[in-house]
């Protein structure tokens, strides 16, 4: 018998169209006016949530599909309709995410709830961990966490920047320097609940593209969170740093303990960039929709335009480069969820791929638009705009370039 197989099961065939057709009577025709409003779409947002695709409860079935293919397959729907809004609609999972994989269970049953609100009072949550100058380099940041014993609180000051949803979320995920003598291994992440004094949002970022989605710095002047704020608890980090400051004194005495530190870290990347990859792949197969379409219907010196090799051709390089994303999306998020070792840094190449892919393709499919491509009453100028930001956010594609060819050669490559 035959076990191989890229057939979704019927599960995920149902929601993958379920969410295709939210994507194309609602996300689609909201997008050029929310992308010149440049706000969060929150009628939207309320729809999607009135439905059940921004809820909890949905973002939690995906996640834990057993196959791995279930997150792709919806961010792929959702991004297809629009990036900026898919962004708005599924900014909150990412910070749900940090909670899911790091926090207690009374921590994700308090605060996750709350990222979301209900569908008659929505909320949001961010995740903040860039700063100005700590964007791929994390081990720079300067946001510090210092525990008052007495109070039993956590002190936050830092300015985070770039943050989606930052500001307007109810719920915030900080990443903050606890220990500086580790490094980025003497980080944590903490809860900073609705309402707490001293966190404000700094500078609204008007971007290139997304521009339905916000993206805003956030500002901490002497945040006091309760210690049950700190994600997974005091004695989880107490005992994290203890086994970091051991690992450093091993990597220093030539151990491979410190090895064995960047391995873990690299894991938990390598498992959550297939989700942008697959973000991608939804921008990527909008164009080259719009494009297809446009060529067959549009003609020039008496013939579609399709008719012309060149143009022709263009088109089966777009479809097949986005097939090829889509599988390489697939692979990660298959081996992540079966917990397969990335050993080629799997998870890398799927995004690298898929960002720089969405960006090639939907520059192609500007240019067999003409001007009408270069004009706004046609989608592919938008797409192109928001395909911008695969190569930048969630690791740059130099960043994911260095991951993989440290991995192959298992050289320190800067
Ligand atoms: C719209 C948007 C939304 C975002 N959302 C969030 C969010 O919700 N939460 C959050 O924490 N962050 C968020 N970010 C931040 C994002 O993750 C960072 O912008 C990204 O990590 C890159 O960091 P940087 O901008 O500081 O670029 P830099 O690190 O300054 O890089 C600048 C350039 O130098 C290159 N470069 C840097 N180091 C190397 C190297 N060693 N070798 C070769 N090239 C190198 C980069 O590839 C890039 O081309 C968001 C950003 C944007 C634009």
């Amino acid at each position: 018998m035959a076990e191989f197989t890229l057939d979704l099961n019927d599960d995920q065939k149902q929601v993958r169209d379920w969410l295709h057709g939210f994507a194309a009577d609602v996300i689609r025709p909201a997008a050029a006016e929310w992308d010149e409003r440049e706000e969060t779409p929150w009628p939207v947002i309320q729809e999607a949530a009135k439905v059940g695709i921004y809820s909890l409860d949905f973002y939690a079935q995906q996640y834990f599909d057993p196959t791995g293919l279930s997150i792709p397959v919806a961010m792929e729907e959702l991004f297809w309709g629009d990036a900026g809004i898919a962004l708005s609609i599924v900014g909150t999972g990412l910070a749900a995410v940090g909670v899911l994989a790091n926090g207690t269970e009374e921590q994700i049953g308090t605060w996750i709830p709350q990222m979301y609100g209900t569908p008659d009072d929505v909320k949001l949550a961010a995740f903040c961990s860039s700063e100005p100058d700590a964007g791929s380099d994390v081990s720079a940041m300067r946001t510090r966490a210092v525990y008052d014993e007495a109070k039993d609180e956590w002190v936050l000051n830092g300015t985070k920047t770039w943050a989606t949803n930052g500001g307007i979320a109810n719920v915030h995920v900080v990443v903050a320097v606890v220990d500086p003598a580790l490094g980025s291994k003497g980080h944590a992440s903490f809860i900073v609940p609705p309402g707490t004094p001293g966190l404000s949002q700094g500078q609204k970022f008007k971007k290139h593209g997304i521009r339905a989605s916000h993206t805003a710095e956030v500002v901490l002047e002497g945040v006091r969170v309760p210690g049950h704020c700190l994600l997974g608890g005091k004695r989880k980090l107490d005992e994290r740093l203890a086994r970091a400051h051991e690992r450093a004194r091993s990597a220093a005495a030539g151990a491979d303990g410190g090895e064995r530190v960047k391995n873990a870290a690299m894991a938990t990347f390598e498992a959550s960039r297939p989700a942008v990859g697959a973000m991608a792949v939804g921008t990527a197969r909008a164009a080259y929709e719009v494009a297809l379409d446009y060529a067959k219907t549009r003609s020039q010196f008496g013939r579609p335009i399709i008719d012309n090799q060149g143009i022709a051709f263009q088109l089966a390089d777009m479809r097949t480069r986005i097939d090829a994303s889509r599988l390489l999306v697939w692979r990660a998020s298959w081996m992540a969820a079966t917990g397969k070792a990335f050993t080629s840094a799997e998870g890398s190449m799927s995004k690298l791929y898929a960002s720089e892919t969405a960006k090639q393709v939907t520059a192609q499919a500007v240019q067999i638009l003409g001007g009408n491509g270069f004009t706004r009453e046609y989608p592919v100028e938008r797409m192109h705009r928001d395909a911008a930001i695969y190569t930048i956010f969630e690791g740059t594609s130099e960043i994911q370039r260095l991951v993989i060819a440290r991995t192959l050669s298992g050289m320190p490559i800067r």
